[in-house]
């Protein structure tokens, strides 16, 4: 829910577009917290965006497009006049959205999916960039992707961190193109080019993953507080081949009543939603995730439980959750730690939940027993009490 004081620029919805200089054109870039590389600016996306701004006129594909850095200067620096682009990351794609508009690019389509499966069939584009990402399943179904979607003589560039594991994805891209040639490396970032040379595919020396077909799902039965279900999940999900610990903690200790709504706020392959409308019954079950292949998940572990109570959203945190409340939230939210900024987005979910909660409606909430989350919660509810402490994980509730 976003209103005037979350335009603040301390506050997780405050837009703003940044300045950065591409070749000697000048591209707006638009971010805010919750975007990749938010509050920085991205080595690797720089390479790709250097590399686009002497394309020319073309038929460009961005997949993982982030905050719309490379396309922008695809179509402002470089002269490419249709452009795809697809992120899994919700606010990444809104960011896009804002730089096509703030650079006034039309032409452009922003998708919010994992790769090109929402993209029309013969793109036969001439140049792809991917910005990798560390799941390498997922990734080896960008570059098969980007190889179908390419012309006889398009170009797929590649790039990202050395600790990310851009060598190995160099490796890949090979692997799928025949030939890549390392074309630029500088403070532990690598850029990485192949030419599509023929029609098929080369074969993949480590074996086809099931997964490049994006209806191919993995199947993991969980139980939760008695109930089993099970999981649909998909490369690059949290936790995607197995439960994670503290999702389980959270699972078992949560106290759903008979006809109570629930909102599971970042529900991932949906372990925490579905068995909360199992337990509900009859109650109201939404389960929102920034993720487009999180959110595929979920939907399809609800179509297989028969849950009629349940629905799935992409949302970024309670942001397309509109004014609905709730009488639980239930959230494992996402951490990271490093940059002061990360703090924001597991701030802007207890936020949320508060917001989407009726008064006297719970919070049980899940955390790595190091996160500093008391705090915050205790600020926005009055109270915040320990459910568990355990060596790992800690649960926290609250009621509004
Ligand atoms: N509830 C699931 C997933 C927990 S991990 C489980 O317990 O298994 C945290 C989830 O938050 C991830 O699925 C991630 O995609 C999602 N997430 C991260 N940033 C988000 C945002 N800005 N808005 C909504 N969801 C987000």
């Amino acid at each position: 829910m976003t209103t005037p004081a979350d335009t603040a620029p301390d506050r997780y919805a405050y837009w703003q577009n940044a300045p950065l200089s591409i070749a000697g054109s000048r591209v707006l870039v638009a971010t805010k917290p919750g975007v990749f590389a938010h509050g920085i600016v991205d080595p690797a996306s720089m390479m790709l965006a250097e590399q686009m701004a002497s394309m020319g006129r073309s038929t460009s594909v961005h997949l993982n497009c982030g905050n719309g850095l490379v396309p922008a200067a695809a179509a402002v620096a470089g002269g490419s006049s249709v452009l795809w682009c697809s992120d899994r990351s919700l606010p990444s794609v809104q960011a896009t959205e804002r730089t096509m508009a703030a650079n006034g690019i039309a032409g452009s389509h922003v998708v919010h999916a994992h790769g090109t499966h929402a993209f029309p069939l013969a793109l036969a584009a001439d140049v792809v960039t991917i910005r990798v990402s560390t799941d390498k399943l997922a990734l080896q179904q960008l570059i098969w992707e980007a190889f179908h979607a390419l012309r006889i003589g398009g170009k797929c560039y590649i790039a990202g961190a050395n600790d990310e594991g851009v060598k190995p994805a160099v490796r890949l891209l090979e692997s799928i193109f025949g030939v890549a040639r390392l074309d630029a490396q500088h403070s532990g970032h690598r850029l990485a080019v192949a030419t599509k040379t023929q029609i098929a595919p080369s074969s993949l020396t480590d074996g086809t993953s099931p997964y490049l077909d994006p209806d191919h799902f993995r199947e993991v039965a969980v139980t939760l507080k008695g109930v089993e279900h099970t999981l649909f999940s998909r490369p690059g999900v949290f936790s995607w081949e197995h439960l994670d610990e503290a999702t389980q903690l959270l699972g078992d200790l949560m106290d759903i009543r008979a006809g109570e709504s629930v909102l599971d706020l970042g529900c991932g392959a949906g372990a925490l939603g579905l068995t909360a409308a199992t337990l509900s019954g009859t109650g109201r079950v939404l389960m929102v995730d920034a993720d487009a292949e999180a959110v595929r998940c979920a939907a399809r572990g609800m179509a297989k439980a028969e849950l009629g109570n349940a629905e799935v959203r992409a949302s970024d945190v309670g942001g397309a959750v509109g004014d609905e409340t709730f009488d639980v939230v239930v959230s494992n939210p996402p951490f990271h730690q490093g940059k002061a900024t990360d703090l924001m987005v597991p701030r802007q979910f207890i936020a949320d939940a508060y917001a989407h909660l009726h008064v006297g409606g719970r919070l049980m909430l899940v955390a790595n027993r190091t996160l500093p989350y008391e705090q915050v919660i205790a600020e926005r509810f009055g109270e915040v009490r320990t459910l568990h402490d355990g060596r790992r994980f800690k649960v926290l509730g609250a009621t509004r």
